[in-house]
């Protein structure tokens, strides 16, 4: 059978029983790493920590991408409907928070039906989608009602730093879009003390020489929603990785002048919900050990 995949904004139309798709997925998603994440967002992560599924493959190419051992190659073993479900219960019997997906796009045509089957065998945990932003409205309708927290990236604004550290020109766009119908399914954030059941909280990672674009993010973002409808999270972990030294803006660390200055438009735009991050941040032991599996 024909599987032509169009899930992303790349519409590359791999037939993925056949060779793997531009984002490197094959028929089956492929788990490169499970774990009990404990440096997500509070609000996400709390108790046993937020049990976060890294599948291999992505539809970005990001030039400094933290996650490249695993994103822009295939690991891992590939796993069915029903494998997928037995783990989204093994990760609830362990006691994390919520079932953390992480680069899902390229596996939803297993995914789905993977939430349902586990939602029918018990399942009760909230469900976050992790993404990099760019997305495709028409995947997302899909996920109306089996998601409960977004958590897409808004990584960039323009069109040239998208297409040349993203290698997608049409970035801000396709997440201006995917953002507008991620919030139009969760609605604002609903909280029960610092627990976020529902929602969507927008992710963005200021780049070193970059806090212009970061701004035009934060304004854009206002422009579009209103800054009490989407937590904000706003990342100071950048560290030169993957092929960031080709590129000499992203050579060096982010100084904490460029970081207040970015986190100063967020607060005086009135965003209400606002995550920062020390400058401790900045270094590769946050960056989960893809080698091991746990
Ligand atoms: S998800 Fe992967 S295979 Fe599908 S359209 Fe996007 S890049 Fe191509």
């Amino acid at each position: 059978m024909d599987q032509s995949c169009f899930l992303c904004p790349r519409e590359c139309g791999t037939d993925r029983q056949l060779r793997s798709g531009f984002c490197g997925a094959q028929s089956l998603p492929t788990v490169a790493k499970v774990m009990l994440h404990q440096w997500e967002e509070p609000c996400i992560c709390y108790g046993g920590g937020s049990g976060a599924v890294f599948f291999s493959g992505c539809q970005m190419r990001c030039v400094f991408c933290q996650n490249h051992a695993i994103s822009q190659r295939t690991c891992g073993d590939p796993m069915d409907t029903y494998a997928l479900a037995d783990l989204f219960l093994k990760l609830e019997e362990q006691g994390a928070c919520n079932l953390n997906l992480v680069s899902p796009t390229p596996h939803l045509e297993t995914l789905i039906p993977a939430l349902e089957e586990a939602k029918k065998r018990g399942f009760s945990l909230p469900v976050v989608f992790n993404s990099g932003g760019y997305e495709k409205v028409s995947v997302l309708c899909r996920l109306e009602g089996l998601v409960d927290v977004y958590l897409p990236d808004f990584k960039f604004f323009d069109p040239v730093l998208s297409h040349t550290y993203g290698g997608a020109a049409d970035y801000r766009e396709r997440a201006t879009e995917a953002i507008g119908e991620m919030l139009r399914q969760t609605g604002s954030p609903r909280l029960e003390g610092e627990k976020l059941l529902q929602g969507t909280i927008v992710r963005h990672l200021i780049l070193p020489g970059h806090t212009d674009d970061s701004i035009h993010i934060l304004d854009h973002l206002c422009g579009m929603l209103s800054p009490k409808d989407i937590i904000l999270s706003l990342l100071r972990q950048y560290t030169p990785m993957h092929r960031a030294k080709e590129f000499p803006k992203l050579r060096r660390k982010l100084t904490t002048l460029e970081y207040h200055r970015v986190a100063k438009v967020a607060d005086a735009l009135g965003f209400s919900r606002i995550y920062t991050q020390e400058k401790e941040s900045a270094t590769e032991d946050y960056v989960p050990d893809f080698q091991k599996n746990n």
